[in-house]
């Protein structure tokens, strides 16, 4: 492990030196608006350093995340940070998306090349015009105003990288281009991430590489979205999950377990940040910040269960 990420005792955590972020995506309708709203409003007191909004595959969002962003700055103290891909839209296009976002007080972006529009395994290609690739991206971004800029990465490797070193030289290229932080796709074998981390600092980056973790709410639909992403899903996960399809119950408690279990494993190892893929619900993400010690900003912290 690199000495930047330094052993921290594993319970009880230190809560405050631990920082969360939580990803949402924009709804489609207003029941799910709903549903969005009020996990907002329940994460929102663990005091996240952030929460992120995703941009639709093939930019299919773009009026969705936008006002999705416009309302978490609006009505709430949280500090979005904006998903924005280089897919179908002209340079020109992209930059009016990020002026406007700065002129209405964002100041994080995720810049991402986005997925192939013909979908996974296609070629990728974007607007003749537009953005080439997500170093691109991050260039056009920062000549607008001087954003905080996330970027990708990879534990495992992009589906269409050659291998693990040419997918660590796109995100050196990305941070060359002024990215400050890396966030992963989601894995559950915490080796992976590690060893991955030691390539990434002996590549000479040095940027923040937070983990994304993502609570498995249903099974098949984690494993369909691995599949797309080049993520493995190791036969103990499966086996944890077996038989409870029709036991949503039991299944949510074993999720809470499963993704505790990995955070805990990971602030063992060293890391403090983490990014929540929340699938627009509270619940299982509101308990593992639970159980790693966090508390609502407004009750004094506690110290972490063991
Ligand atoms: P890049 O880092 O540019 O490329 C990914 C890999 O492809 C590279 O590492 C490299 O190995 C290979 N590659 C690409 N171009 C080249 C090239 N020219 N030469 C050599 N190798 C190349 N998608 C959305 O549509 N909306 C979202 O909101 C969204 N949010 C995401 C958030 C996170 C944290 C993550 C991890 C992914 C997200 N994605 C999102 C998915 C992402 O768009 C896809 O994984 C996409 O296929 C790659 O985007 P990227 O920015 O990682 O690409």
């Amino acid at each position: 492990m690199n000495a930047s990420v330094e052993r921290v005792s594993r319970l009880p955590a230190a809560p405050s030196r631990l920082r969360v972020s939580f990803e949402f995506f924009p709804p489609k309708t207003e029941a799910m608006e709903e549903t969005l709203w009020r996990s907002v409003q329940r994460l929102a007191p663990l005091a996240p350093s952030f929460v992120s909004v995703t941009y639709g595959a093939g930019g299919s969002t773009r009026e969705r995340t936008h006002q999705t962003v416009n309302r978490i700055l609006r009505e709430t103290s949280l500090r979005p940070a904006a998903h924005l891909t280089c897919v179908a839209a002209e340079r020109g296009e992209v930059d009016a998306v990020v002026e406007d976002y700065k002129a209405i007080g964002v100041r994080h972006i995720v810049a991402l090349r986005g997925d192939p529009p013909d979908g996974p395994g296609t070629r990728f290609y974007t607007h003749p015009h537009g953005y080439q690739t997500s170093v691109e991206l991050v260039e056009g971004i920062l000549r607008i105003a001087p954003f905080e800029v996330s970027v990708a990465a990879y534990p495992e490797k992009h589906p269409e990288s050659p291998s693990v070193a040419d997918d660590i030289e796109m995100l050196k290229r990305k941070v060359g281009a002024g990215a400050s932080r890396a966030i992963t796709q989601f894995f559950f074998d915490n080796d992976t991430f590690e060893r991955y981390v030691e390539k990434v600092r002996a590549a000479g980056i040095d940027v923040p590489i937070t983990p994304g973790i993502i609570p498995v709410h249903s099974f098949k639909q984690v494993a369909r979205f691995a599949e797309r992403c080049g993520a493995s899903i190791p036969a103990w996960l499966a086996a944890r999950f077996e038989g409870l399809e029709e036991d949503a119950e039991t299944r949510q408690l074993v999720a809470a377990a499963v993704a505790a279990e990995q955070v805990l494993d990971l602030i063992d190892r060293g890391i403090t940040d983490f990014h929540f893929y929340t699938m627009n619900r509270a619940d299982l993400v509101y308990a593992i910040c639970h159980l790693i010690g966090m508390r609502p900003a407004t009750a004094a912290p506690k110290e972490a269960v063991a």
